[in-house]
């Protein structure tokens, strides 16, 4: 049996022509006309004026820290349910994460968590210097809520909306929302690159400082002259290539990651222990992973033992991201749980599934997904 991936690169069969195209004007880098073509291609998509493409989402997180100012002492507010890529950046300035809870409604970042931190933010005289909001499995955090908060205690915001590109939040694209957002094109992700990522704002100047310090911060001057620490984060015109040759085909595979969805859904609606993520109303969820809980109180059946009957059909499924305050990394950090005493991330990684959910997967190796499940319900 060949082996079902969790989300596989799903390629279009364009990226070659716009390879080629880079290949022939002898543009293989650095920048050329593939990153100015997936720039603007991206800006459109998701309706916002500036976009600098980069090596990763990473990279453009650890960017978009940079140009809040976020240095060492500072502290940052960041959803707590999420892979750690979102607060390594926090790490590489020696910021100080303080991590939020997730809400049962999205599973993002808790409204209610986020507001007792910045009371008590507030009370001791030292605000965040940034809000990380990520958008997890492609659901849209409760950004109209989350927003409200921030902007009453003007602190900007940034959505990692690496898992949520094509997703809608009330006809609004996904990472659109804070001061930056970020996109991921990592293997796995919905759209690919190989590797890659994306910082996005309407504040032309920040975008222009990010593609400024992403060049290595050169001052412009015919020697290298250089009065500020840069990075090597741009991203190549070849990678750009595949970026627009994936990109025409996004909202197909939202479709593709929205049917798989749909197929689980239907299969398993009738066993009460199964709620999957939900979709607020007014978003639109690109579903990047079909992710879901198991009620232990329902069922015997636990979501590693799922994972390791799936393993041995060769298929790919894993748990729900492991919570940031709950990692070796993290230890000692301070963390807003949802309510006083009930954290909804500990509950959600306890009892937490994603099942393999590529865009590419065919229905019949869905079915056995599906008919593994079911065997062991049966048990
Ligand atoms: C994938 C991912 C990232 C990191 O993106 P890279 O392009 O792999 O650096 C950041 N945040 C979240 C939530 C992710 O899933």
């Amino acid at each position: 049996m060949e082996r079902v991936f969790l989300s596989s690169p799903h390629m279009s069969g364009n990226e070659q022509k716009y390879i080629q195209e880079a290949f022939d004007l002898n543009w293989i880098a650095p920048l050329g006309n593939n990153v100015d073509g997936f720039e603007k291609e991206l800006s459109n998509y998701n309706s916002i004026s500036h976009t600098a493409v980069l090596s990763s989402g990473t990279a453009a997180i650890h960017l978009a820290l940079k140009l809040l100012g976020v240095e060492q002492g500072d502290t940052v507010f960041c959803s707590t349910l999420t892979f750690v890529a979102t607060v390594n950046p926090v790490l590489y300035e020696k910021g100080t994460p303080v991590f939020i809870d997730s809400e049962p409604d999205t599973w993002n970042m808790s409204p209610d968590a986020l507001k007792r931190a910045f009371v008590d933010a507030e009370q001791a005289g030292k605000l965040p210097k940034a809000v990380l909001v990520v958008n997890l499995y492609g659901q849209s955090a409760k950004m109209d809520e989350i927003l409200a908060i921030c902007d009453e205690y003007n602190v900007p915001v940034i959505e990692d909306a690496a898992e949520s590109l094509g997703s809608e939040y009330k006809g609004q694209k996904s990472g659109t929302f804070g001061k930056f957002g970020i996109y991921s094109f990592n293997g796995n992700k919905i759209i690919t690159t190989s590797g890659g990522g994306a910082l996005v704002s309407n504040d032309e100047q920040a975008i222009s400082k990010a593609r400024f310090l992403s060049t290595q911060a050169r001052d412009p001057a015919l020697h290298y002259q250089h009065s500020e620490v840069g990075f090597n984060y741009r991203m190549s015109n070849i990678v750009a290539g595949i970026g627009r040759g994936q990109l025409e085909v996004l909202d197909e595979r939202v479709a593709q990651k929205r049917a798989v969805f749909n197929r689980y859904y239907d299969a398993f609606k009738d066993i009460t222990a199964f709620n999957f993520q939900p979709e607020l109303e007014e978003t639109k969820s690109n579903r990047w992973l079909t992710a879901l809980t198991i009620d232990s109180k329902l069922t015997n059946v636990t979501p590693i033992e799922i994972i390791e009957a799936l393993a041995e059909g060769n298929i790919e499924a894993r748990p729900v991201w492991k919570p940031m305050h709950l990692q070796p990394l993290f230890e000692g950090s301070t963390y807003y749980s949802h309510e006083e005493g009930n954290s909804i991330s500990d509950q959600l990684f306890e009892n937490g599934l994603c099942l393999p959910s590529g865009s590419n997967m065919s229905v019949e190796d869905q079915d056995r997904v599906i008919s593994i499940i079911n065997t062991l319900l049966k048990k």
